[in-house]
This record gives C-alpha cells, structure tokens and sequence, in this order.
C-alpha cells in the first residue's frame, strides 16, 4: 500500500492506492499553506487519521510521495516556486522527512499526473507522451523513454507559459503571450466573455459555460472554442517537434468534449506538424483516464522513478 499526498492551490487530496493503481480511501482537506511546516504536521495528522479509517498500519505503508502545483527539485523535495499557495524556496523534502519520520519524495502536480497516467492509465503502453491538464491554467507533464522528465533546470513542460504571441495577452506569470492565456479554461471564458458579454447573463462565469451554449449552436462559442483549440494546437505542435511523443493525453474538464476539443485538436496539430511526422500519423491525441486523481495516483508512485 502506498500513499499519495496532492497539494493543490485549495484543497490536498491524501490517498492510499494498492500497487494496481487502485484508490483505497481518499480523503480531501484545505489548502493550508500560510505555514508550510505547520502545513506539514497537519498533513500527518491526516494521513494517520486515514490509514487509522481504512485499517491500515501507517508503519505498513510501502512509500509516501507528494505533489505541489509548483518547481520542485525532485532530487532533494525542494520547492523553489509556487506562485499558486505562495511558496518560495520551501524545503518540503526536508520538513515531510522529519514530520512523518521517513523519507517523502516531492515531485511537479502534473509530472505526477503524467506518471499516473503512464502506471495505470492512457499513457500505458507508451514510452514517449506529454500529459496536458487544461483548467485554470495548462499543466504538462513529460515522460520520455518511460520516466519522467524534469529537465536540467526542474521546469520542462512549463507549457503553459510556452510564449505564442510577441508581446501578446498578458499572462499572470508577468510575461505576455503565453499559451494558458490562450487556451486554458480561464482563457477560454475570458474570450468567450469579451467577445459576447451578454450571452454570460445569468450563467456562471466559466469555461463550462461557453461549452453549454457551443451545444446549444451559439455560432460565437464556437469560434472562440475552435480559436483556443488552434492556438492550443500552435504550441503543443513546437512541443512535439521537439519531443517527438507518441502521444498528447488530455486532461481536466475541457477532455470530455471530444468532439470540439479532442478530435479538432489532433487535426490542428498535424495542420502545423513538420513533414517528417505529419506524414507518420503516429502522434495520437486521447483524453487521459485518472483525471483528478492523477496527481495523487502518481505522487504514491514515485518511488519508481528513483
Ligand atoms: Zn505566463
């Protein structure tokens, strides 16, 4: 039995997943994150009370790993940044190792997820994928040769600030033209709301919105989504370029729309693909399967990646 923590920007999820991938129990908490070492104890407090729920010995738990929306350095459990709770340099490796008592590896949120999906779910069976969450930003994480890639600096696959216009939109990050401004959740609402305001009267202000009013034939939704998803397509198109993955597994709310999302995506991506790919038709674009528990499946694995 292992254990995987996910910190998220609101809420942690704490989990226990037997060696197939399988969620025993999942217990999900708030964010506390103003403390980082208080943080630390409440997260043990937790995991006890859960093993204590399910009947499992705590001293019985083959590993413990977690996850942080944020730069880690995945050798030492290190955050450097996590603009989403406010952590900077935060030696989580190290506060989680003397609160629980035994070592805790620290790892990305969406190289969590990618590894989830690499152990247990679309990602099986592929050695070279990206895994793309799409929700208030764009997360990515990337597995080459069947392990996960962090890179020399520990920021591969910041794709959603991949800058894809010159001094375009600006981005929360500070910099302008980056794709999550482009095509994430959030800037699919954004757009869709600029464009139309008066079709948001009434609806809750979100990028699920747009959706439902796409489907109800609103040939403005339609545009926007179809804008974001080529945008989208513009830059995951660089990334395969350089990477050459056998596939992009989507993730978050927008995967479900395979037809408006899923489908046009792949399209859009061989639209702006290099002949020597393009041409293969390897690439495949597929909607990941843990989907929000992926983070916490993979966190409970990453031992597998030492
Ligand atoms: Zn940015």
């Amino acid at each position: 039995m292992n254990i995987g923590i996910d910190i998220g920007g609101t809420k942690t999820s704490i989990g226990l997943v037997d060696q197939t991938g399988a969620i025993i129990l999942e217990h999900v908490h708030p964010t506390c994150a103003e403390k980082p070492a208080d943080f630390v104890e409440m997260i043990v407090d937790w995991t006890k009370e859960l093993c204590q729920t399910a009947h499992v010995n705590f001293n019985e738990v083959q590993s413990v790993g977690a996850g942080v929306p944020g730069t880690v350095d995945f050798a030492t459990g290190h955050v450097v940044f996590c603009p989403n709770i406010g952590w900077f340099d935060v030696p989580m490796g190290k506060l989680f190792a003397s609160a629980f008592g035994r070592p805790v590896l620290v790892s990305q949120d969406s190289r969590n997820a990618a590894l989830g999906e690499l152990l247990f779910g679309a990602g099986k069976g592929y050695s070279d994928f990206m895994c793309i969450t799409i929700g208030t930003g764009i997360g990515c994480g990337i597995v080459i040769g069947g392990r996960v890639f962090h890179g020399g600096m520990n920021t591969a696959g910041e794709l959603g600030h991949l800058p894809i216009v010159r001094d375009g939109v600006d981005c929360n990050c500070g910099n302008k033209g980056c794709l999550e401004s482009y095509a994430s959740g959030n800037a699919i609402f954004e757009r869709a709301f600029a464009l139309k305001p008066n079709a948001f009267t009434g609806r809750p202000h979100k990028c699920e919105t747009v959706f439902e009013l796409a489907y109800q034939g609103d040939p403005d939704m339609l545009t926007v989504i179809k804008q974001s998803v080529d945008d989208l397509a513009f830059g995951l198109a660089g990334a395969v370029a350089i990477l050459s993955p056998q596939a992009i597994l989507i993730s978050g709310g927008v995967s479900e729309h395979r037809e408006l999302v899923i489908q046009p995506l792949e399209e859009r991506i061989y639209h702006y693909g290099y002949y020597s790919w393009k041409h293969a038709k390897k690439l495949k674009v597929l909607p990941a399967k843990l989907e929000k528990s992926a983070p916490m499946v993979g966190a409970a694995f990453l031992e597998s990646q030492l």
